[in-house]
């Protein structure tokens, strides 16, 4: 079967030709890095969606995956207008796993609000807020008292030591 080559209908003049197949091999070179970068992916290597270098994703706490692919060093300015973006569900529930990463790769602690201190926050790195998970934001536990956990404020400081 010989393929249909050129109705005739074609309106592309020399100028035009320049142009688009300048464009073919720019989009070509795109389908071949995004192959590459695919193709590194089953090897383990994945590239950060912020600052486009790429890490061993074996690498403990080197990456956060969460829609998006992040290096560490990318959270501080990646959160912040990622989780805006959220709504009320997918924030917390992005919160949370980035709460538990950072304690499990990078040393974060809880630090609790205490009512009329300014927290300190000298030797924080990077901090974020997330809701209190033993009272679930109310600041109160089933039986009205006040939740020991993040002292009643329903939310936790997630603090990594700089
Ligand atoms: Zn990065
Ligand atoms: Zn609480």
């Amino acid at each position: 079967m010989q393929p249909e080559l050129g109705n005739g209908l074609s309106p592309t003049g020399r100028h035009d030709l320049a142009d688009s197949s300048l464009f073919e091999i720019v989009s070509r070179v795109e389908h071949d890095i995004n192959d590459l970068i695919g193709a590194l992916a089953l090897l383990g290597v994945k590239r950060c969606s912020q600052c486009k270098s790429f890490f061993r994703s074996a690498e403990p706490g080197a990456l956060f995956e969460c829609e998006q692919t992040v290096c560490y060093k990318c959270i501080p300015e990646w959160w912040p207008s990622f989780s805006m973006r959220l709504g009320v569900n997918d924030r917390e529930r992005a919160e949370g796993k980035l709460a538990s990463w950072l304690r499990k790769y990078h040393r974060a602690e809880v630090v609790r609000e205490t009512p009329g201190k300014v927290p300190e926050t000298a030797n924080a790195g990077f901090q974020m807020i997330s809701k209190c998970i033993e009272c679930a934001g109310s600041g109160k536990l089933m039986e009205g008292e006040r939740c020991r956990f993040c002292n009643g404020a329903g939310t936790l400081r997630i603090v990594v030591p700089k």
